[in-house]
């Protein structure tokens, strides 16, 4: 997998994302990031290391920890490793403009199982039935990725699974806002790296 996409779609003379050189996977266990993401609209940008990128997905109403609540998953383009980092404003003339904070990241264990075994994480995400157990500072437990539907009518969604993690009272997408990387607010880091003061 590459990250062409990703970067024909960024200037890096003028965005401070990073342009991702490696592409090379760690030998350390895999990592998810949850990106919130002031862009057009809100929403929170759901990544894991796949195969030496970052699959990635825009989640508009962010992560539930209520197995009851199903929420749209929209794939976008694989990002580099090195974007699980990021925090910051994008210039807002730029793809994706807008201020983005690391709401929540961790590694995370691949549980997908295919005839008795564990499916390789990048086949999963192509069979578009993915189940991973996530050890963020927010968000924990299994999670799964399904796939519904084809073609145009494809859409993914983001379940929690009913584990000793899932809890319908919390809902740390209005009650834990701050980011997990500089506990800073979305203001802060717009305030602080966006030279405006709003
Ligand atoms: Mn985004």
């Amino acid at each position: 997998m590459s990250t062409k996409d990703y970067r024909s779609k960024r200037n890096f003379d003028k965005t401070g994302e990073p342009r991702g050189s490696s592409g090379r996977s760690s030998s350390k266990k895999p990592q998810f990031v949850i990106q919130k993401h002031d862009s057009s609209t809100l929403h929170y940008d759901f990544r894991i290391e796949a195969d030496g990128v970052l699959k990635s997905w825009a989640v508009p109403k962010g992560p539930s920890t209520d197995p009851g609540e199903k929420r749209l998953a929209v794939p976008t383009e694989d990002h580099p490793l090195e974007y699980a980092n990021f925090e910051g404003v994008i210039p807002e003339d730029e793809y994706g403009g807008g201020t983005v904070l690391v709401w929540d990241r961790g590694s995370y264990e691949n549980v997908t199982e295919k005839d008795g075994e564990i499916q390789p994480i990048g086949k999963a995400i192509e069979a578009g039935h993915v189940l991973i157990d996530l050890r963020g500072e927010k968000i924990r437990g299994g999670y799964a990725l399904h796939r519904t539907g084809s073609g145009d009518n494809a859409r993914w969604l983001l379940i929690k699974i009913d584990d000793e993690h899932a809890d319908a009272r919390r809902n740390p997408v209005s009650t834990e806002q701050k980011s997990v990387k500089s506990d800073r607010t979305m203001k802060q880091v717009a305030n602080d790296e966006g030279g405006n003061d709003e």
